[in-house]
């Protein structure tokens, strides 16, 4: 199979029928949360579209964020997407080791300069170069160095994207994110620790059938993933506006599935699509299982309070809508709903979304 080859070609080599194509095209247009009218177009791009090349660099991280990539191959629109693009190169998952690795790597990076996709995961150490290097070589360096002749950069998990847990006080490493330091390279963060597989795929797919990247949030998320908050999509939602909490993780209420707000929920604060998309091939998702969110799409989600303590709502708020005759559980989600509200409100005003177009036009 020739890296020239276009997607289209590449379905075709495999015995992939038209039908079949349209299938995959359909799910894809999906997987952008673009409305089935969108699926034609999507195939057009699609049959054009080359097969882009992809350089994965893991710097501090867990490896979790691979993990949740390479175990949810049950949808076949997510090991297509991994077929038909080149993954010239990836620490984790690629054959090669040693000095074979890295030449693999600066044969993408010249071979396709300017065109390959750079992913990161992990978040850089800036406190000493060696706290972290690959072949020798310290993760700013390479990061510097790859990110040159990309035409786009995917931070991969929350400490790619914001510094995750490195980034937690004391961050005895320096850590910070790839936008901390890559200025001038289209970026978009998939943040979350892990971040959803699909979430991931969906990314690579408009990259794939768009040349570029999707409309970002104020902290530089893609909006069809990001644009709605837990709390907004959450299933226990109508527990929450009666103000039918659970107090521990085993009473009658728990039992129930009430609202886990005073188990130290933060979705009404967490921008993410595990409501809608959920985890496991769709299966379940951490408030399904009885688990209030973390927060761990957000940055300094490590450093923000506690995980399982309630978020504070200004009681001032609080009293003025009971004061109107709302019940509690009403004032609380009307104060939560305003708090999330403000924050986006407020970042909006600092940094309005990116379009396609701009971001191609800062590269
Ligand atoms: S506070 Fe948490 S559990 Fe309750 S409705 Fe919101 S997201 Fe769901
Ligand atoms: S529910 Fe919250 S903490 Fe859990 S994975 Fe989703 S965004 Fe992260």
């Amino acid at each position: 199979m020739s890296d020239h080859n276009t997607l289209g070609e590449i379905l075709r080599e495999r015995g992939v029928s038209r039908r079949g194509f349209l299938k995959f095209c359909t799910a894809t247009a999906s997987m952008m949360a673009l409305p089935p009218t969108m699926t034609m177009a999507v195939a057009e791009a699609l049959e054009k579209a080359p097969r882009p090349s992809v350089i994965w660099l893991s710097f501090q991280e867990c490896t979790g964020c691979t993990e949740s990539l390479t175990r949810s191959h049950a949808p076949t629109i997510e090991s297509l997407i991994f077929d038909h693009v080149s993954l010239d190169y990836h620490h984790t998952l690629q054959a090669a080791s040693g000095d074979a690795a890295e030449a693999a790597r600066e044969e993408a990076m010249h071979a396709h300069h300017g065109k390959y996709l750079l992913v990161v995961d992990g978040s850089i150490p800036l406190g000493d170069p060696g706290f972290s290097t690959i072949a020798g070589i310290s993760n700013l360096d390479m990061l510097k160095e790859t990110a040159e002749g990309a035409a786009a950069i995917i931070a991969v998990g929350t400490c790619a994207a914001f510094g995750g847990l490195p980034h937690a006080a004391p961050n005895p490493t320096g850590a910070v994110s790839v936008s901390d330091i890559i200025k001038d390279k289209p970026i978009v963060n998939v943040s979350g620790c892990p971040p959803i597989p699909s979430v991931i795929t969906g990314v690579l797919a408009h990259f794939l059938t768009f040349g570029g990247l999707p409309e970002l949030d104020q902290y530089g998320r893609p909006m069809v993933f990001f644009g709605q908050s837990i709390h907004d999509r959450c299933y226990r939602r109508p527990f929450y506006d009666k103000g039918l909490f659970a107090e521990t993780f085993d009473d009658e209420g728990a039992r129930k599935g009430w609202c886990l707000y005073r188990l130290g929920c933060k979705g009404p604060m967490t921008y993410n699509a595990c409501a809608t998309m959920k985890w496991n091939q769709g299966t379940s998702w951490p408030i399904e299982s009885g688990h209030g969110c973390l927060g761990c799409s957000e940055p300094d989600f490590w450093d923000a309070g506690g995980f399982y303590k309630a978020l504070s709502i200004p009681t001032s708020d609080l009293a003025g809508a009971i004061g109107t005759g709302l019940g509690v559980g009403a004032a609380v989600g009307i104060a939560a709903g305003a708090m999330a509200h403000k924050k986006k409100t407020d970042a909006e005003h600092e940094r309005e979304p990116l379009t396609v177009e701009q971001l191609e036009g800062e590269s």
